[in-house]
């Protein structure tokens, strides 16, 4: 039988699995111990842990640029998640990396987005300014150690160390004494690459910018390259969504290009040897430039637009409303977060609350204790 051998995690990623990947079997282990599951592995089990989690599903309900009064063609938090789990995925699977581990960071790594995005992070910030500040990333990590349950014996998601350590070189990148598992890094790739494609496919579709604004940008040209003769074929969105496919598409083929040839010339035996090294799997060469310039275009153009520094402006000035409120009158808050404010103090209490709401949840709750 083609299967023999095969049954187990550790037999699959022997057969299948390049040496500098992060093996199951290498794992450190979860905070509080817990028996192996009998087929599924580790890090299957953080992805599933992390995809069954009330944080994430809120996603959800979380922009990820656009708000969804502006419409209901736009990325939200989810959607931009799983783009980012496909196309790292892809490039995992493709370098020989674990694929779980990388779906497991992917689906993870945006799941502390406060409500309102980077303008709900930035007011939170303020906030909790004297308190220690807010940052997303360091809120993911609250999440998974305490704000989540999974089981009554335990806080949080008990999530492998290789998961925590990963978003952990997401909140500093100079931190720690080792660099990111490679899996780590092809997420980090793959979440640039995701947005600044649909980032420009949901600015065309608002009317934010025009095409040929976009057609100026040298990413833009070389996928205009790509296409070729096959332009004269496709209809007007035909053709956009294929510059936003090849967008995608010359990103991975660069980095595989690139990333693979060079692992394969390291001749790394384990992934100590990948924590010891600065290499990035990252675009290189003329197409990095490109992007850099396009995500210097979308800061300009789309991130700063009138429309967007409005919704911002009124975010930010709800958000430092109502954690004033709350910390003022913190017995309107769940009864778990009043008793977390022995643990983490009230003004962290009332910004975690905070943090985890939806968009919808956050402007009701500001309707509901602040008024219009
Ligand atoms: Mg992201």
């Amino acid at each position: 039988m083609a299967s023999q051998g095969l049954q187990t995690t550790q037999q699959r990623e022997q057969a299948l699995l390049a040496p500098y990947a992060m093996f199951s079997s290498q794992s450190r282990g979860r905070q509080y111990s817990e028996a192996d599951h009998p087929y599924r592995s580790p890090f299957q089990r953080d992805r599933d842990r992390i995809v069954h989690s009330a944080a994430y599903r809120r996603l959800s309900g979380k922009m990820q640029v656009f708000t969804g009064d502006m419409g209901d063609y736009h990325r939200t938090r989810l959607t931009h998640t799983q783009e980012v789990a496909s196309i790292a995925r892809t490039i995992g699977r493709a370098l020989r990396l674990n694929e779980d581990l990388v779906e497991a960071l992917a689906l993870f790594h945006d799941i502390g987005h406060p409500p309102y995005g980077h303008a709900g992070e930035d007011a939170l910030a303020e906030c909790l300014e004297q308190d220690g500040g807010f940052s997303h990333n360091q809120y993911a990590l609250t999440i998974a150690k305490e704000l989540e349950t999974r089981h009554q014996s335990f806080p949080g998601l008990n999530l492998t160390q290789e998961v925590l350590e990963g978003q952990a070189t997401r909140v500093d990148k100079e931190a720690g004494d080792h660099h990111p598992l490679l899996e780590a890094q092809v997420v980090e790739a793959a979440d640039s690459m995701t947005y600044d494609a649909h980032d420009v496919d949901d600015a065309l579709k608002l009317g934010l910018v025009q095409l040929d604004e976009v057609h100026q940008q040298e990413m833009i040209k070389i996928c205009v390259a790509i296409i070729g003769d096959r332009r004269s074929e496709l209809g007007p969105e035909e053709y956009k969504r294929a510059l936003i496919h090849t967008m995608v598409d010359c990103q991975v083929s660069n980095v595989l290009e690139n990333a693979g040839p060079y692992l394969e010339s390291c001749h790394w035996s384990s992934t100590q040897e990948v924590r010891q090294s600065d290499y990035r799997i990252a675009t290189v060469g003329e197409l990095a430039n490109a992007k850099k310039e396009m995500e210097l275009f979308l800061y300009e153009r789309v991130y700063r637009h009138p429309e967007l520094i409005k919704t911002r402006e009124r975010a930010q000035s709800q958000i430092h409303k109502l954690f004033e409120t709350f910390v003022n009158d913190p017995s309107s808050m769940p009864p778990r977060f009043i008793q977390r404010i022995d643990q983490v103090g009230l003004r962290r209490s009332v910004g975690d609350y905070i943090a985890g709401m939806t968009d919808r949840f956050f402007e009701q709750q500001y309707l509901g204790f602040v008024g219009s």
